[in-house]
């Protein structure tokens, strides 16, 4: 027989996304019966709404499924216009358009489009899982920024001190997965004008910015610049996932200079072509729905946040600063433990919850805990947790059928 041939450089330091391999462990652990508590998951578990569901059964009821633009039907990207419209204040053009299979897709293609080998993406701690790999596919170094803990945010210092002549990119995530913290205004302003003054692109990852909670605002960055959407060098990434619990129908966009999509859209065209089209006229009805549901699932998460941020800040030992938004509390357990992967093990197999362990976002000795599952899932879990990390407790805890020892 012969060797497996080799593989690229690029493939050899890739690994698996730790958020998707989690979600799929959990689901083979629960399948085979065991009482697995998964706070380790990315998505909503309410219904998608009901208009895009039905969009997309009578789409697929006609038989008629075919190839789309390859930069998404004008039906979604004129959905994506009247969005830009409502909550960024701009108007927009189709050319500044283009849709993705899910906003991954979309940053993945835009790093494709701007990153040249060795250029460096500069993005702050804590952040989202996909960030370096994503920068390493595109050929790019990737440029993590220290945050200053007090602000919970890096100083518009420490990203200036973080640009070379190398940096092509600036990601930004706000509301930020996994903190739930949201990037002031300042902060976005001054540097949003320090790329633009070098020539470097701004990436927003906005998919969290209408989660927010306490009646807060997310500052967008068209609230930071003067400049037009042609003119900027700002591309914001955006997507049905969260906001509308569409997570399975793999649907993001991409609005920017009109150049820089044209160039993606080129990218994306020999990549996959245009998005699902069923997906795609689903998430039209979404976006231009009455948003009933994003209501809704808003008022359920801040219940939710509320609740499970009391739980863990009952833990002697973790310390937590509430998310304003999104559906994760990121928590420090460097008390316990700094580090953050033996833990997440640990949990794992002691009491069978899953955490998403804070060394994948940058940021040792804390965990990531989901919110978006089931109340009584999060408050089980935070049970096992407290538990286990109290050594004076009772000496062993029972789940359903299961009995955990330390
Ligand atoms: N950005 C962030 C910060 C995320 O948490 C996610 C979640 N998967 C994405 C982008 C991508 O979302 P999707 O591909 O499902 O649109
Ligand atoms: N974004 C989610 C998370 O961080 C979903 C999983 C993923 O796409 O990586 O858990």
């Amino acid at each position: 027989m012969s060797a497996t041939p080799p593989l690229s450089a690029t493939a050899g330091s890739i690994g698996a996304s730790v958020t998707l391999k989690l979600n799929s462990a959990a689901a083979r652990m629960r399948a085979e019966g065991e009482p697995v508590i998964h706070l380790g998951g990315g998505e909503p578990k309410s219904l998608a709404p009901a208009e895009a569901v039905a969009a997309g059964i009578a789409l697929l009821k006609t038989g008629e499924v075919r190839y789309t633009p390859a930069a998404g039907t004008p039906a979604m990207k004129d959905a994506v216009i009247a969005y830009t419209e409502r909550y960024y204040d701009r108007r927009i053009g189709r050319d500044n358009v283009m849709v993705s299979a899910g906003a991954k897709q979309a940053i993945m293609v835009a790093l494709m489009a701007l990153v040249n080998p060795g250029d460096e993406v500069v993005f702050p701690v804590p952040y989202w899982v996909s960030y370096p790999e994503m920068a390493r596919i595109a050929g790019g170094v990737p440029v993590p920024v220290p945050l200053d803990k007090e602000a919970y945010q890096p100083t518009v210092a420490a990203m200036a001190a973080a640009l070379t002549a190398r940096t092509r990119v600036v990601m930004l995530n706000s509301t930020s997965n996994p903190s739930g913290k949201i990037l002031s205004q300042d902060f976005l302003t001054e540097v949003i004008g320090m790329c633009q003054d070098r020539g470097i692109a701004i990436l927003m990852d906005d998919i969290y910015h209408r989660l927010v909670f306490d009646g807060r605002h997310t500052p967008h960055c068209y609230e930071c610049t003067d400049k037009s959407v042609d003119e900027a060098g700002i591309l914001v990434l955006n997507g049905v996932s969260k906001q509308y619990a569409m997570t399975g129908f793999r649907v993001g966009w991409a609005v920017g200079p009109a150049p820089i999509i044209k160039a993606m859209s080129n990218i994306q065209s020999h990549l996959s072509g245009g998005p699902c089209t069923i997906s795609q006229a689903a998430s039209v009805a979404a976006l231009l729905g009455d948003q009933q549901s994003v209501d809704r699932l808003l008022a359920d998460l801040e219940e939710r946040r509320n609740q499970t941020a009391d739980l863990l800040e009952s833990i002697p030992g973790v310390e937590l600063l509430r998310p304003d938004g999104t559906f994760y509390c990121f928590a420090d357990f460097s008390a316990f433990d700094a580090d953050s992967a033996r833990l997440s093990q640990r949990f794992l197999e002691k009491i069978q919850v899953v955490t998403v362990p804070g060394i994948e976002f940058g940021m040792e000795g804390y965990q990531r805990l989901s919110f978006c599952g089931g109340m009584g899932d999060v408050r089980e879990g935070i049970r096992r947790i407290r538990w286990l990390l109290n050594e004076d407790g009772a000496p062993e805890l029972k789940a359903g059928d299961r009995v955990f020892t330390r």
